[in-house]
């Protein structure tokens, strides 16, 4: 495949149940013209990369006839649900809302494991056919985009690709975030990232620290203080925590067998108001921040005693300025003292243990680091004809569409929320603009270049830390449940056609 490939053919005969596009989508996939360079570039849109967003771009455009081929840089699919394989992982957004709205999963569980997700997306792509659409082990390096073609031209390590459209879903983490503390060159034991850590390795003998605050030190803390000799959750400064029972209610239970009957909508409406509840406690938390201060301190107020509150469940900031950690079981891990915690700044290492800034020595053999990652939103090089785009600071509108980047569509899913929520929505509007392009006979689109001021709506240390490196959004009210209604009516004025 050292040349051009040829994209697989996707027009299938799956049926269309949650379609809301317009007849001017169907058979999009005909009306391509060839590239004269590249006579037998024949696919429509390019997917980077077969995680959750990828994937449900093949399912829409499937469904809508267009021609389209996913290049996945590893050798299965899935993304985070592939790779972070760590003791606890698993998503905190109730599963109904994570997963598709056209692929329900009927379970017992609100949250499901990494592994259940795993399974989930690859049972997402047989069903659909998307599978033989994937080239895996096929890294994009480069795109260009040929402005006289109107046409992507995708530089990967298995060759060369074309097409008229691309559908970024190459997800926002890269690297791992690893501090540097003194003396960790001196320390014996082991200090592994949660990245390189396999949830299959036990420490039965060993004393584990896990340095970490947000949802992956709280998902993975319970989990494994189950296979450690002892664990000490060494944090920084506190974040909110919410604690859940992992068994769905009666409502989801009712809804879900209503659905084995074939009766589905009752589901879809839950889905919705689950939506609208999760917006409506980002808004109001982040308008009283007094109330939702006291709604944490009544959440933990049985389980730890007010002055264990007040050193490591009382953030610095505002509810709802960061994601807040959805943790199961580890109330009573805290009572049972199964799990301690220790709140302040880590000073050093020494051979066997970390001494924290107050002078407290921790004896560990295992340091696992809970300390995240890096953000990086594109990971290839890309170029319009000449020109090198960064991605930093950019115009990003809708979460859609960079200023300036003809033809290129960048699902971005929503801060608060399920990812889902918005990366889907958001597929549906790119289809609905590739729609308009093949009634009108237009071959490109655009957005201007522009500057406008951004503020993230969060203030999680990973987004402060890569905020240069950011583009900025703008053209939503970053509330999917608003947004679906509103942000996402398709206007071709706001588009520059050609
Ligand atoms: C443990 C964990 C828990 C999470 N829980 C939640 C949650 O509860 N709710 C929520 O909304 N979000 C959660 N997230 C965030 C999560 O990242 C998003 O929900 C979502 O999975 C992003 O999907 P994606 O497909 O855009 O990106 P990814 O899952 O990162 O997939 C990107 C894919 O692109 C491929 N790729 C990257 N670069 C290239 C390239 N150059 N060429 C070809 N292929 C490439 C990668 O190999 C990968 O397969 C969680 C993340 C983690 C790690």
């Amino acid at each position: 495949m050292n040349a051009l490939t040829t994209a697989l053919d996707a027009s299938s005969d799956l049926d269309n149940p949650g379609s809301e596009l317009s007849s001017a989508s169907n058979s999009l996939g005909s009306a391509l013209t060839e590239c004269p360079d590249h006579p037998n570039a024949t696919t429509t849109v390019i997917i980077i990369g077969a995680g959750i967003t990828g994937i449900g771009a093949a399912y829409y455009l499937a469904i809508n006839n267009v021609s389209y081929t996913i290049l996945e840089a590893k050798d299965d699919l899935g993304g985070v649900w592939y790779t972070h394989r760590w003791h606890g992982a698993r998503c905190d957004s109730e599963f109904i809302k994570y997963s598709y709205s056209f692929k329900t999963l009927l379970s017992p569980y609100r949250l499901q494991t990494r592994d259940q997700i795993h399974e989930y997306l690859r049972s997402v792509a047989e069903d659909f056919a998307i599978l033989p659409h994937i080239r895996f082990n096929t890294r994009v390096v480069k795109a260009v985009f040929d402005t006289a073609n109107a046409r992507w031209i995708v530089h990967t390590t298995a060759g060369v690709f074309t097409s008229q459209f691309l559908i970024n879903g190459n997800g926002y983490f890269s690297d791992p975030y690893v501090p540097l503390f003194k003396g960790a060159d001196t320390f014996e034991g082991e200090i592994v990232h949660t990245s390189a850590l396999d949830s299959q390795r036990t420490f039965l003998e060993k004393n584990v620290v896990l340095v970490g605050s947000g949802a992956t030190a709280i998902c993975c803390a319970p989990e494994l203080s189950a296979v450690s000799q002892s664990l000490v959750l060494v944090q920084r400064s506190p974040s909110y925590i919410y604690e859940i029972s992992n068994t769905v209610g009666p409502l989801t239970r009712a809804c879900q067998y209503l659905h084995t009957r074939g009766l589905t909508f009752p589901l879809t409406v839950l889905r919705y108001a689950i939506q609208w509840k999760d917006d409506l406690i980002f808004v109001g938390f982040r308008k009283f921040p007094w109330f939702a201060r006291w709604f944490f301190k009544h959440h933990w107020h049985k389980t730890i005693d007010p002055d264990t509150f007040q050193r490591h469940f009382r953030p610095r900031y505002n509810p709802w300025e960061q994601r807040i950690p959805v943790a199961i079981g580890l109330k009573e891990q805290l009572q049972q003292k199964k799990i301690v915690i220790k709140t302040g700044e880590i000073d050093r290492f020494t051979e066997s243990s970390l001494v924290m800034a107050d002078g407290e020595e921790i004896r560990c053999d295992v340091c696992i680091l809970a300390t995240g990652f890096n953000l990086n939103l594109l990971k290839f090089d890309m170029h319009v004809d000449e020109q090198k785009i960064a991605i930093g600071g950019i115009n990003f509108y809708k979460g859609i569409m960079l200023g300036g980047v003809p033809n290129y569509f960048h699902p971005f899913g929503a801060w608060h929320t399920a990812w889902t929520q918005r990366s889907e929505t958001v597929t549906r509007f790119a289809i609905r603009i590739m729609a308009y392009m093949k009634a009108k006979g237009f071959r490109a689109v655009r957005i201007d270049r522009r500057d406008i001021g951004f503020t993230p709506p969060l203030t999680s240390n990973y987004i402060k830390r890569c905020r240069a490196m950011m583009p900025r959004f703008y053209g939503t009210y970053d509330l999917p449940a608003i947004d679906n209604l509103v942000s996402y009516r398709f206007n071709p004025r706001s588009f520059k056609f050609s």
